[in-house]
């Protein structure tokens, strides 16, 4: 399996599962995770997370992809 790929950034992560979820949020920030939208679904690093507001939505994230230089 590869690793996850941000779809804002295009950087890759190790996806945060379980009790490792856990431990990112508490202590590092190179990790990422799904965000599940009703009608989407992104895959997104917490640094991208970051900008987006804190009730995204698919245009939310798209506008974010647009306006990044990759
Ligand atoms: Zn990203």
């Amino acid at each position: 399996m590869g690793r996850p790929q941000c779809d804002v950034c295009s950087s890759q992560f190790s996806l945060a599962t379980g009790r490792e979820n856990l431990w990112i949020m508490q202590g590092q920030r190179s990790g990422g995770l799904i965000l599940e939208l009703e009608d989407a679904e992104f895959t997104l690093c917490y640094s991208c997370l970051e900008r987006l507001p804190s009730e995204p939505t698919a245009d939310d994230v798209n506008t974010l992809a647009d306006h990044t230089d990759t």
